[in-house]
């Protein structure tokens, strides 16, 4: 550390943020972003730890050299702060709103010990939009054609990182993607109040800058199949994601106004429900909604409920706040906006109208017991305690598992009992040439690792088509599956 005697601030500088009462009324984004004199100060603060100690740095999955891009902010030379973040992250604009910071680079950040960690995540947002803003783009070095061709299969974090990484190195790369705007969960899943469509437009045009070709509209397990891929490409990745919602199982399930957190997200962002009257996209616009889950998803959708207009949200949850894996700040925005959380329930019944709609859902009230597999303590119906909340609306959002129409039909292909694609430590499918990563193979996740899987996927695919090498057997990778 190179602190010296230098005075530091301790706190940190705050975001500037949309008024709770005006930004339930609009999708425009939540964090309005540091200005360059905002920016300049929080970097200030950074202590400059050694990048071999620096313990951001090993906490981040893609290993973004964090002092180092800082250092270039205050030295007021952001093209050198994006090619530094660049270097190892494809996706800045991206990571710096909806990476999980507090658990990941600023978890441990050494400020921490002196006052406020440091905001390292929007100092990086701030990076990519001053450069997006004037027009800088990094130099990007690639290297000389190899004749090698990979098919990646989906454009979410997971395939635009493996595309990225693999076009440097001097792949021909080509990107297939199932709906008709790349970007994944990006653009389908995380609202435009908290990640605007410009960004991942952005970031995704920048990947086709540098050669990497994408075709939309096309559904691998469907309009090609996996072995027309592998008689065309040298090699193939599947990041395809963890698309199929995970249902609950109780009565009245399938009455009228239950979405799953997929469809409602995805008629609000993809089909632009939120631009009404411009797009008159169907959806429930009613006044009591109901969300189940204690994840972004959640969160986003209850969040999304309250700009369409629905007058009560509420968040019914099985655990306590503590143990909600949405991000700290989705949770403290939601609260801010009025969302109202209920904990310690659980759906056990859903009851309809005499027209099918839904007007009610009984809960049975939880207490906590021992820790589960995820290491947080497993919540126990209390016998009883079952109550009704009456609602119009439900959204289902607890958890989704990938999609089999891809690999239905390959059965060399060995997936989990949960559906996820099953790979070794070099990311290697069952099948030769067939690499895989991000919510593909763990689960729902984060954007930041299933582009750190995309980054590591891509030194391993780099590797098979220079040396061919393929094991006998796959051994499993081990991977913290989602909860
Ligand atoms: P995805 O982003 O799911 O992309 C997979 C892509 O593959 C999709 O575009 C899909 O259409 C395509 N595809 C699938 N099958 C085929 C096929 N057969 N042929 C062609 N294409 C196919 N993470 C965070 O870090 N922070 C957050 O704040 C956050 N919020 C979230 C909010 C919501 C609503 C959701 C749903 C998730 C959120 N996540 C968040 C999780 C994060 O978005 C995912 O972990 C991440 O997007 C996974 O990336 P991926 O590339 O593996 O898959
Ligand atoms: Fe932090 Fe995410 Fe950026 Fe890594 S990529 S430094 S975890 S914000
Ligand atoms: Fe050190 Fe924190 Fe700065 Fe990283 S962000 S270099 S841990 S003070």
């Amino acid at each position: 550390m190179s602190a010296g005697r230098r005075e530091v601030k301790k706190v940190r500088v705050p975001v500037p943020e949309q008024d709770p009462h005006v930004r339930i009324h609009n999708f425009n984004e939540v964090a309005l972003g540091y200005s360059l004199e905002q920016a300049m100060e929080e970097a200030s603060r950074c202590l400059q730890c050694h990048v071999k100690v620096a313990p951001c740095i090993k906490n981040c999955p893609v290993l973004v050299n964090v002092p180092g891009f800082i250092k270039k902010i205050l030295e007021g030379d952001m093209k050198g702060a994006l090619e530094v973040i660049m270097e190892t992250n494809s996706l800045p604009g991206i990571t710096g709103r909806v990476c999980p910071q507090e658990e990941q680079c600023e978890m441990n950040c050494i400020m921490g010990k002196l006052g406020d960690k440091i905001n390292i995540g929007k100092l990086e947002r701030f990076v990519a939009d001053y450069a997006r803003e004037h027009g800088i783009r990094p130099e990007v070095k690639i290297a000389p054609p190899t004749g090698k061709r990979v098919a990646i299969v989906g454009s979410g974090p997971a395939g635009l990182t493996a595309a990225a990484d693999l076009r440097k190195m001097g792949h021909e790369v080509v990107i297939y993607e199932a709906l008709h705007e790349p970007g994944g969960v990006l653009v389908y899943g995380i609202p435009e109040f908290r990640l605007p469509k410009e960004i991942v437009r952005y970031e995704v045009e920048f990947l086709k800058s540098i050669g990497v070709k994408i075709y939309t509209d096309v559904v691998i397990g469907k309009t090609l199949s996996l072995y027309d891929l592998l008689e065309e490409f040298d090699a193939v990745f599947l990041g395809t994601g963890a698309g199929t919602p995970n249902f609950l199982n109780v009565p009245g399930v399938n009455c009228l106004g239950i979405y799953s957190a997929n469809e409602f997200l995805t008629r609000v962002n993809l089909m632009k429900a939120y631009l009404f009257p411009d797009y008159d996209t169907p959806i429930k616009r009613g006044k009591r909604l109901a969300v189940i889950g204690g994840g972004n998803t959640a969160m986003d959708a209850a969040r999304s409920g309250l700009r369409i207009g629905y007058e009560e949200v509420y968040i019914l949850y099985r655990r306590t706040r503590e143990l909600m894996t949405a991000r700290i700040e989705e949770i403290g925005h939601a609260e801010e906006e009025g969302v109202k959380f209920m904990f310690l329930v659980n759906p056990v019944a859903f009851k309809c109208d005499e027209n099918g709609w839904v007007r009610a859902v009984t809960l049975i009230r939880n207490e906590l017991g021992e820790p589960d597999e995820s290491g947080r303590r497993r919540p126990i119906p209390i016998p009883g305690s079952e109550f009704d909340l009456e609602v119009d609306t439900v959204v289902i959002a607890i958890g989704q598992r990938p999609n089999r129409i891809l690999y239905q039909e390959v059965p060399e292909l060995e997936v989990s009992r949960n559906g996820t694609i099953i790979v070794d430590e070099k990311y290697r499918s069952t099948l030769r040439g067939v690499f895989a990563g991000g919510d593909a193979i763990r689960g729902e996740a984060t954007v930041v690792l299933a582009m750190g899987d995309g980054k590591r996927a891509a030194m391993a695919i780099d590797e098979y088509l220079r040396t061919g090498e393929w094991p006998e057997k796959i051994v499993p990778m081990k991977l913290a599956q989602a909860d």
